[in-house]
This record gives structure tokens, sequence and C-alpha cells, in this order.
């Protein structure tokens, strides 16, 4: 399968004549549709919810967007609240799934009412003494071993930082109910990035049969079981992606297997998917700057490793489209790479393309999540500007890109760098 990117090369050098490349682009219909297939995948749960990951593409345009579909929002750390109340979410419209979490943060969690996952059992204490035990509470499980499906290991919660064991899970719950608790959630992320429609429907009855238990004996009413994120997306062309459809019947099943029978038929369901609600609906869109021949063939092109760091990082593969060349054949070797003083600054390595020349625009697929949000300064490259490409066709800059000014502003207080320095 080929992977058709949702901008047209004349589009796309129409764009670049008032938003110069590199710039990140995203899909509003694409991410609008996508948003309502999960709503539907998961319509059989009464309280379902999705909180949309905000570190993956933290965006008010683009949480505005999931909200008008009836999403929320996962925030991890104070900036992230602040953006999200912000854009209007509050109260159970926020999930606080944090880690490593400073006293600040759970306080301004607590003040706009949202729910607070705990990451460890000292948390407990924590943040009774900082703010006292909410009614609602979650306590986030770390399930040790390694996450398997079938034959293929996915994961290994084992070697995680995050979460509680199961044993702490009990005493949290007893702990948190002598507190004042009334009523629980329990959160769990046990494999990244799956393509499988197998995941959530795993980890749920992993979850839903500890939900049971933590009913029985602690006495907790549990009222949601946050499946988190995780469910991943296709970057491969060969890959066969997610049935999101697939996935929330899958889940249905061991809902009524396991919950229904024991009395839990109440119980909400929610994820707090990032990857899969916005990777597809973004591309990088980056122009060639020069070719160079050495023992390998180079394509240089306008962004690098600050503007999309998971090929760097992760090794990742993200596939590329060079624009009005999409019916050529590929045949052209070569490695894609932006100008870091870093030899992993490289967008594909070994990669088969149609004959790539100067000027060519270049579409970097499935950067709509863990894209721009990774983005930094190094070597003192600028964050890309970031677009939006609405329902009626029109293009509308929703970040700008980052000048010089904005990346010496933090020397602001000195006047060595004077003549650099935001105009006052
Ligand atoms: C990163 C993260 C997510 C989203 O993960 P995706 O792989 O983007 O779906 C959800 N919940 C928590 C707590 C996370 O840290």
């Amino acid at each position: 399968m080929n992977k058709i990117p949702f901008i047209t090369k004349e589009k796309a050098e129409e764009i670049a004549k008032t938003y110069p490349t590199p710039f990140h682009i995203y899909d509003e219909k694409g991410i609008r549709e996508n948003a309502r297939l999960v709503q539907k995948a998961f319509s059989w749960n009464k309280g379902f919810r999705e909180y949309f990951a905000v570190k993956a593409t933290p965006n008010p345009f683009l949480l505005k967007i999931l909200q008008e579909e009836g999403c929320g929002v996962d925030c991890s750390s104070l900036t992230e609240l602040m953006m999200a109340d912000a854009c209007g979410f509050s109260g159970s419209d926020i999930m606080f799934s944090s880690n490593v979490t400073p006293e600040e943060d759970y306080r301004f969690a607590h003040k706009l009412n949202a729910y607070i996952n705990l990451d460890d059992l000292t948390h407990v204490d924590y943040l009774d003494s900082l703010v006292g035990i909410p009614e609602t509470i979650s306590c986030r499980f770390n399930a040790g071993g390694k996450f398997q499906i079938s034959t293929h290991i996915m994961d290994s919660p084992q070697d995680a930082k995050f979460g509680l064991t199961r044993e702490q899970m009990f005493e949290a719950f007893r702990k948190l109910r002598e507190k004042g608790a009334k009523y629980f959630g329990i959160h769990s992320f046990l494999a990244s990035n799956t393509v499988t429609n197998d995941y959530y429907p795993t980890l749920a009855k992993q979850l839903f049969e500890l939900a049971v238990e933590l009913h029985e004996q602690t006495g907790a009413e549990i009222k949601f079981i946050n499946l988190s994120g995780g469910v991943g997306v296709a970057y491969h062309p060969d890959q066969e992606p997610n049935d999101i459809l697939a996935i929330g019947e899958g889940v249905r099943k061991v809902y009524e297997e396991i919950l229904v029978p024991a009395g839990m038929g109440d119980v909400s369901i929610f994820t707090e998917m990032g990857r899969f609600m916005m990777a597809p609906y973004g591309h990088l869109v980056t122009k060639v700057l020069h070719k160079k021949h050495i023992y390998k063939e180079y394509v240089g092109v306008d962004a690098c490793a600050a503007n999309l760091m998971r090929p760097a990082m992760y090794g990742s593969y993200h596939h590329i489209t060079v624009l009005g060349k999409e019916q050529e054949e590929c045949t052209y070797l070569c490695d894609v790479t932006g100008g870091l003083c870093e030899n992993n600054d490289k967008f594909a390595i070994d990669r088969m393309l149609p004959p790539v020349e100067i000027g060519d625009i270049l579409v970097i697929h499935d950067t709509g999540a863990h894209g721009s949000a990774m983005g930094y300064n190094y070597n003192g490259k600028l964050h890309s500007a970031e677009l939006l490409y609405c329902e009626d066709g029109s293009v509308k800059m929703i970040r700008r890109a980052q000048t010089p000014a904005d990346y010496f502003a933090t020397f602001d207080f000195c006047d060595i760098m004077g003549k650099y320095l935001p105009k006052k």
C-alpha cells in the first residue's frame, strides 16, 4: 500500500509562498473523522471518553478541535495543564497522569479539579499533605514482567519506571479510602505504538480482573478504567493499520465477560491516546536544499531532527513522498538528512525514492504526534511553524515559526545579546 499525502505539490508550493518550508501541517478533516470513529468504537460504554495526550501535539487549536469532538485531555506537567485550562478544559475534562510530580503541578491540577492519577504509593501521603485527597482518585498500575500477546513480546513493564506494583495498588486503595476517597480509577500503559487490534483488549482483561479484585478486597468503588495510550499507527506503508472498531469491540467482549458478571457494568472506559488521534494527520513539509555524492548519496533538506526527532532518537521509519513524483518509480537510493552537526540527523537511511532534484518538496508522513512536540533547539535550529489544513481547504497558521529573537529571549536579563533580543 502506498501513502498518499493530504496536500498536492501545487498546494504545498502555494502555502510555501506565505509560510516558508519547513512547516508542520495538520489535516482537520482527518483528525475529526478519526475522532468520530473512536467515539463510535466505544459508544457501547456509557461513560466512555478519550483524553487526548497533550504531550503528543500541544497546540491549542488542535485541542479545540478535539474538544469539539467530545474529547478531554491528558496532561502530565504544569504547562500542559495551563494550556488545557486556557482551552476551557476543567474538572472531569482533564486527566492528570504525571510522574515525579512537583508540588506546584499537583496544586494546579487540584485547583482545576482534574482527575489525578497517582504514579506511586508514596504520592498518597504527598498529595494528601499538599491539597488533601479528592473524592475521586486514580492509580497507575505497573504489571511487571513482560507484556506478551500470543508469542510476540510487546514490551517490558518490569523495566518501566511508571506505576504501582500489584501489592501497592491494594495498599494504596485501602489508604486512599481511609483518607476519604470515594471513587477510584485504574490506569495502565503497558506497551507503546502497538500495531495490533489485540493490545487494548489484552490490557483491558488484565485491568478488569484487577478492578474486580480491588473492589472485592478493599471495597473501593471503581468509577473508571483508563487504558491510556499505546495504540499505534502504521508508519510503514506495508503495515496493516489498527482497526479501532475491532479494538472497541474486543474491549466490549472482555468487559461483558469480566466486569458485567461482577456487577460492575457501570464502569466507564477512558483512553488517553496521542499517537492514534493525531500522527497520520500531520506532515512535515520540507524542501531539498542540496544533493551530495560521497561514499553514499545524500539529499539535504531544510528540516532537521530539531523539527522531528523520532528517526534520530528511535531509528523510526517515516515514509517520504516526493511531491509531484508520486507516480514515478523509486530508482534512487539515498539518505535524507537535515543540517545538524550530528550524524544521526537523518530522516531516512538507504531509502529508495524517485530521482530527487534540488528544490523538490518532500512530505514526511505521520508527524502529527510526537513530531513538532519533541522539537528542540540544538545547533540553534528553530522550531518551524505549525499550520492547519482546514476542512474548507484554507490554510491557517496555528503556531508561528520560532525566530532568532525567541531563541535568544532567555538572555533578556543581560546586555551582551542586546541587538538580537526581542524589541521591547
Ligand atoms: C505518552 C502517553 C500517552 C499517549 O501515548 P501514545 O503512544 O501517544 O498513544 C498516554 N498516557 C500517558 C500517561 C502517556 O505518558
